[in-house]
């Protein structure tokens, strides 16, 4: 057993595949071969542009976050898995002492570090070590495929919970990537009656209703005044309780917070321009709550839930391609093409 073929960043536009040695399991780590590896947008910027904000590509990192596989060896003191085990991982390691770790809002640790956010290596590799409380067993029922996509999913689910969402409730979703597909999918399991979601795209719009958006509105050369019309008048003339912003880009951030009814709660998931320019005394004056979203904490668990219960078909759901990690560049490429939803490397 030497084959540890990692898929490295070196920096921009330079991505390589590599022999790496097959680390071991420290105490309380599993060693796991990883099986299935989602491209996630974040992995893409990184190979584009070598770094997000402040984190910069400036040694070879492996890359991938959106990961599952297999059990192959169980550190000391590790209790609950065995080899064979099939596990979705959870990519982040907190430092597990500060007031936010100890509070359970890990995903706000300062020092929590990240797969494949520099200087942290990613799992898009034959075998990575992961500490064993950040990786959860796979019920029967869930592919390996679907344990991937708990990561994003978590993120859908962190900001459901953030945005208070409940049954029976109007929710937009601005943005149909992969973050607003799983906001749309995850709203509905929890019991709104309606989501309207909003993209310049009309192919990622044809696949978000598909997947059982009750309304889709192209935003492409309409103003804020049509978009009141049109999102307003999708609902039944009324205005959404919730709005999930997943494109970070302002003129949908100002939608969301135009349209969001009083006293309602706006999630903003996208990340885009570090400033923007937004109707704060709009959001001040009818009390909608702007709510920021940053990864996730303890929703693993609720995901594999959701899947396993019946309560989400992701597979059925999202368009996927599938790619081996020796054809790594060409999945890089597909996934910048945004013909499907999600694109899948296997390891
Ligand atoms: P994506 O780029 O695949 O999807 C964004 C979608 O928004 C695309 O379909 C695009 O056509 C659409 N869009 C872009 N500009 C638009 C505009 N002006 N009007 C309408 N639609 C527009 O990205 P994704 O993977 O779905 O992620 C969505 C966002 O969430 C990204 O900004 C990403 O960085 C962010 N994100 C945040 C967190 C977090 O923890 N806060 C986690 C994951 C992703
Ligand atoms: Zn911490």
């Amino acid at each position: 057993m030497t084959d540890n073929l990692s898929c490295i960043l070196y920096g921009k536009n330079d991505i390589r595949l590599e022999q790496r040695s097959i680390p071991k399991a420290g105490p309380n780590q599993l060693l796991i071969r990883v099986k299935t590896v989602g491209i996630c947008g974040s992995d893409v910027h990184f190979c584009l542009h070598g770094a997000i904000g402040n984190f910069i590509v400036k040694e070879p990192m492996v890359l991938g976050h959106e990961s599952a596989g297999i059990v192959e060896a169980v550190g000391e003191n590790v209790r609950g898995f065995s080899v064979g085990d099939r596990v979705a991982i959870e990519p982040g390691i907190p430092c597990r002492g500060c007031q936010h770790c100890k509070t359970g809002r890990y995903n706000l640790c300062p020092d929590e570090r990240f797969f494949a956010t520099p200087p942290t290596d990613g799992s898009l590799a034959r075998y990575v070590t992961h500490d064993a409380d950040f990786c959860f067993k796979l019920p029967e029922n869930v592919s390996l495929e679907e344990g991937a996509l708990c990561e994003p999913l978590s993120v859908a689910v962190h900001a459901c919970r953030r945005a208070h969402l409940q049954i029976g409730q109007n929710v937009l979703v601005t943005g149909a990537g992969p973050i607003g597909f799983l906001c749309l999918l995850t709203a509905k399991a929890m019991g709104v009656s309606s989501v309207v979601v909003t993209d310049l795209d009309d192919g990622r719009l044809a696949l978000a209703k598909k997947a059982g958006a009750d309304h889709i509105v192209n935003v492409r050369g309409k103003s804020q005044d049509d978009l009141r019309r049109e999102i307003t008048s999708a609902f039944g003339g009324l205005m959404p309780d919730v709005s999930m912003e997943c494109t970070g880009a302002q003129p949908c951030v100002e939608t969301a917070i135009t349209l969001t009814k009083s006293g309602g709660i706006v999630v903003l998931i996208g990340l885009g321009a570090s400033r923007i320019e937004i109707p704060i005394i709009e959001a001040s004056t009818r009390e909608v709550d702007i709510r920021g979203i940053f990864r996730y904490a303890n929703c693993y668990p609720t995901a594999l839930q959701l899947i396993a219960s019946g309560k989400l078909n992701l597979l059925r759901d999202l368009t996927t391609a599938d790619y081996q990690l020796e054809d790594a560049v060409k999945a890089f490429e597909r996934a910048q093409k945004a013909d499907v939803i999600k694109v899948f490397i296997h390891c």
